[in-house]
């Protein structure tokens, strides 16, 4: 193997798996590191990408292919710069290596999900696997040995602009937002020995700008659009405006899959029914015309979303079927497709508060209605959404929790999973004060079991056959940890959720509402 190189670019140990080409398992590295043991977690359940040379990685995270091109197509030689996977890391950095770059979802497990389910206000008590990985890569003290400058960007970034942890960690420089026009610059200037500021922000860019990978993503991701624009008070800025990558770029990406990753190709979109849309209007044509082009690639098994919006779904009610048609979905192989979305609230008022672009074309009032018909839609065309909750949004009262539950209970015979989020304060409502734990009523815990008893009657039907296509070692395990989840931990969580209900409801300080609803709720799941 050659000598160390000078831009060494990686990415912490969880997003360095194509998770058994099972995209959605990625969920499971926001939870914390005591779930499942780490041996055989990051063998089984999340395990490395392949390698060449030593531990060049032959896939790797879409953003940080995106830095990649960027870097080279800026002038930087191919020689200097390598993608490579942490835990060989040691081998690719010496005295010629000048920059470490490493992208994180979540450094600090202070994104939704990871609040959520780990850390001091979270549901269990201690680090994520993401949180820890990423801590113990940033302060490898080899990567220091010759003096190269740790930059760190990626999702998670914004976690690392306040100035303690980052010194804490030893991080000289984090770019925050999107990188392509930033980081080559950037990384002339470390190169040359200049001064860089510790916080870097990346700037919007025009998909013109945006380089094409040259070689092979995790999960076969594939960016289709960036940012979103229905402007959720709680979202990022970077997803302020909706830009749609041309066909054709989006086409030579595929094909530089094609080399490596996985067949099943992934499109990353905020939502993916507004490819090309014109303001909020599906742009059907255009949504069509990318899935049949990319299925009609030699070598491409299938496509899935990444994310979709229900009031797309329920604005254009037919487009999933056909989209299900293009695939072949339905059959053994490949019985759905499943996506990521946002729920976000059963109550109109915060919807109005907080969403309102999320609901349009639709009015606030209309939010429930427009949920359980896009669910309806996605099962009468075999598409499973995976939806996610926020409790403890700013003004939320125990009115609009029970709005949630009443929700939950119109879609509970929908195939799906429901994934419950404590609010992080971020975007227009960053200075708001975050969710935690302590901070549960006794109708949260109700929404909290809801959202149990949804996902306990889905999971293990959706299990066998979301992992049915897996190597059958990886299978065995996860399933074996399904059917504990049913079978064992079940009555436990149960009766924890209940136990937590009763001690809030003791301490409840705020107005009795609808208590009927509670109870009819409580009866149908008991
Ligand atoms: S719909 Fe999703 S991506 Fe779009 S602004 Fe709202 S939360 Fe952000």
């Amino acid at each position: 193997m050659r000598d160390s190189y000078k831009i060494v670019l990686t990415a912490e140990r969880c997003l360095m798996s194509n998770y058994n080409n099972a995209l959605f398992l990625g969920f499971t590295a926001c939870g914390p590191k005591n779930l499942i043991n780490p041996f055989l977690y990051f063998r089984l359940v999340c395990p490395p990408v392949p390698t060449y040379n030593g531990g060049i990685a032959k896939v790797a995270p879409y953003g940080l292919r995106k830095i990649e091109a960027a870097l080279l197509d800026y002038g930087f030689d191919e020689n200097d710069v390598v993608v490579v996977v942490p835990d060989k890391i040691r081998k690719f950095v010496g005295p010629n290596t000048k920059i470490i770059g490493i992208s994180s979802n979540d450094p600090l497990g202070k994104g939704p999900a990871s609040t959520t389910f780990t850390g001091p206000l979270g549901l269990v008590r201690g680090e994520s696997y993401i949180a820890w990985k990423f801590r113990e890569l940033v302060t490898d003290p080899y990567l220091r040995k010759w003096g190269a400058k740790i930059v760190v960007g990626g999702p998670g970034a914004w976690q690392l602009e306040d100035p303690e942890p980052r010194r804490e960690l030893g991080i000289d420089v984090v770019v925050s937002g999107e990188g392509e026009n930033v980081v080559p610059p950037l990384f002339e200037k470390i190169i040359r020995g200049e001064d860089v500021p510790e916080v870097v922000y990346g700037d919007v860019v025009e998909v013109d700008k945006m380089s094409l990978i040259r070689n092979p993503t995790v999960c076969s991701l594939v960016e289709v659009a960036r940012g979103c624009g229905r402007g959720c008070k709680f979202c990022l800025p970077t997803l302020r405006r909706l830009r749609s990558r041309p066909l054709e770029h989006i086409l030579k990406e595929v094909e530089v899959n094609l080399r490596d990753g996985p067949r099943w190709i992934n499109l990353h979109a905020e939502d993916i029914l507004r490819y090309k849309a014109h303001g909020i209007k599906v742009n059907r044509q255009a949504v069509v015309e990318l899935w049949e082009s990319i299925m009609k690639m030699d070598g491409v098994i299938g496509v899935g979303p990444s994310h979709f919006a229900l009031s797309s779904v329920a604005s254009e009610p037919t487009l999933l079927e056909e989209l299900s048609t293009i695939v072949g979905v339905g059959t053994k192989d490949k019985p759905w497709i499943a996506g990521q979305t946002g729920i976000e609230s059963g109550s109109p008022r915060i919807m109005s508060i907080h969403m309102r672009g999320k609901v349009l074309p639709f009015k606030p009032d209309e939010w429930p209605d427009v949920v359980e018909q896009a669910f309806g839609i996605c099962k009468d065309s075999n598409w499973v959404p995976c939806a996610t909750l926020i409790m403890g949004l700013p003004g939320e009262t125990e009115d609009d929790v029970i709005k949630t539950v009443e929700l939950l209970d119109r879609i509970k015979d929908y195939k799906s999973l429901i994934v419950p989020l404590f609010f992080v304060p971020l975007g227009v409502l960053k200075n708001e004060r975050g969710f935690g734990v302590q901070d549960m009523n006794e109708y949260h815990w109700e929404l909290m079991l809801a959202c149990w008893d949804h996902d306990i009657r889905w999971l293990v039907e959706l299990a066998r056959e979301y992992f049915h296509r897996m190597r059958w070692i990886a299978r065995a395990f996860i399933m074996r940890f399904v059917n504990f989840v049913v079978k064992k931990a079940n009555k436990r969580v149960r009766k924890i959720i209940y136990e937590r209900m009763e001690e809030a409801s003791k301490s409840k300080t705020y107005l009795k509402i609808e208590e009927g609803v509670l109870n009819g709720w409580k009866s149908i799941n008991r």
